[in-house]
């Protein structure tokens, strides 16, 4: 027996995750602020954590390869551009603020985008609301 209900597809849930939408059914507003998730989603009560404590750290791993890679990338372009003038001090200084305020900027599309990941490997469940 089919479900009735029809899944979104893997490329609309990370569509709809990297605008900071439900992945499971498009709804906005699953943020009190900019670092804290709602519980449930307002329209479908998907839990946004799945009811498992663990779900964070997902969603930590996928935050930090974000800022690393934004780094290193930002570095690289960085140092071809001015080659070989590198102002170190500069470089130092940037590379700082940078590593401090990067996780934070893209904390909640990380948030998101893992959840998304985790409803397309598994998907929801009656537990799930
Ligand atoms: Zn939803």
């Amino acid at each position: 027996m089919t479900s009735p209900i029809s899944l979104p597809a893997p490329g609309t849930r990370l569509a709809w995750a990297l605008t900071l939408r439900c992945p499971e059914c498009g709804a906005r507003g699953l943020f009190r602020h900019w670092l804290r998730l709602q519980p449930r989603c307002g329209r479908c009560a998907l839990k946004l954590d799945r009811g498992n404590p663990d779900h964070f750290v997902g969603a930590y791993l996928v935050n930090l390869i974000i800022a690393e890679l934004l780094f290193a990338g930002g570095l690289g372009v960085w140092l071809l551009a001015v080659w070989p003038d590198v102002p170190w001090d500069s470089i130092e200084h940037v590379a700082v603020a940078a590593m401090i305020l990067s996780p934070l900027v893209t904390y909640p599309f990380t948030r998101t985008v893992w959840l998304a990941a985790d409803l397309i490997f598994d998907p929801p469940k009656a537990t799930d609301r």
